[in-house]
């Protein structure tokens, strides 16, 4: 085994963008990977996937009890129904609001996130601020974001891993009765997916998944 050296601590503490940049350039020299596939992958999550994924599965589940069961007992299994991908490698466990009860997602290791349904995380869901206080004051960090929760709905946090992506089921507004299913899509929003918000409002005219 190596001795530590300075350096090695330095490495250690670079940021995960030169981390992984150092990681590719690996790879690449090494014939492991093309880097343009790389390229490709993150373009395809950066501009493709997006939320509209995740707000399609909700809406399937707002208008259809037995896909919302099954949902909520594999949410991988479940999500592949409607054709939905890249979720093989990790496995999706999706949480219900309540009247009782208020999801919320969060990964304190680093930023791991249901990318394939709901695209690239937001900047705050990876900083060292949501990610350590979370777990700790999750009704006072989802008060600076713009949910008061009332004391009588209890708070539970879902810490994600490599192979654990967690998805927030939100309850399906009142104002949002009798819609269709392509309806309601436009009504569900990425944080509220999370789990930073709350109480789903009618979608600006025009308006797809937020
Ligand atoms: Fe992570």
């Amino acid at each position: 085994m190596a001795a530590l050296s300075r350096d090695d601590a330095e490495d250690h503490a670079a940021a995960p963008e030169v981390r992984v940049e150092a990681l590719e350039r690996l790879l690449v020299e090494r014939g492991l990977i093309d880097p343009r596939r790389i390229d490709g992958i993150v373009e395809r999550y950066a501009t493709d996937v997006g939320p509209l994924a995740g707000a399609r599965v909700v809406a399937r589940a707002w208008v259809d009890e037995a896909f919302r069961d099954r949902l909520l007992a594999d949410g991988t299994a479940a999500v592949q129904e409607l054709g939905l991908d890249g979720v093989q490698m990790e496995r999706l466990v999706v949480k219900a609001n309540s009247d009782e009860v208020h999801h919320v997602v969060c990964c304190t290791l680093c930023s791991c996130y249901p990318w394939a349904m709901l695209g690239l995380p937001p900047a705050w869901y990876k900083s060292f601020e949501y990610r350590s206080r979370v777990v700790r004051e999750p009704r006072r960090v989802l008060r600076e974001l713009g949910l008061e929760l009332p004391d009588e709905i209890e708070v539970r946090v879902w810490d994600s891993t490599a192979e654990l992506r967690y998805l927030v089921l939100p309850q399906r507004p009142t104002a949002a009765a009798g819609l269709a299913e392509e309806e309601l899509v436009g009504w569900v929003t990425r944080d509220a997916m999370i789990g930073v918000e709350r109480d789903l409002r009618e979608p600006a005219e025009g308006g797809g998944a937020r």
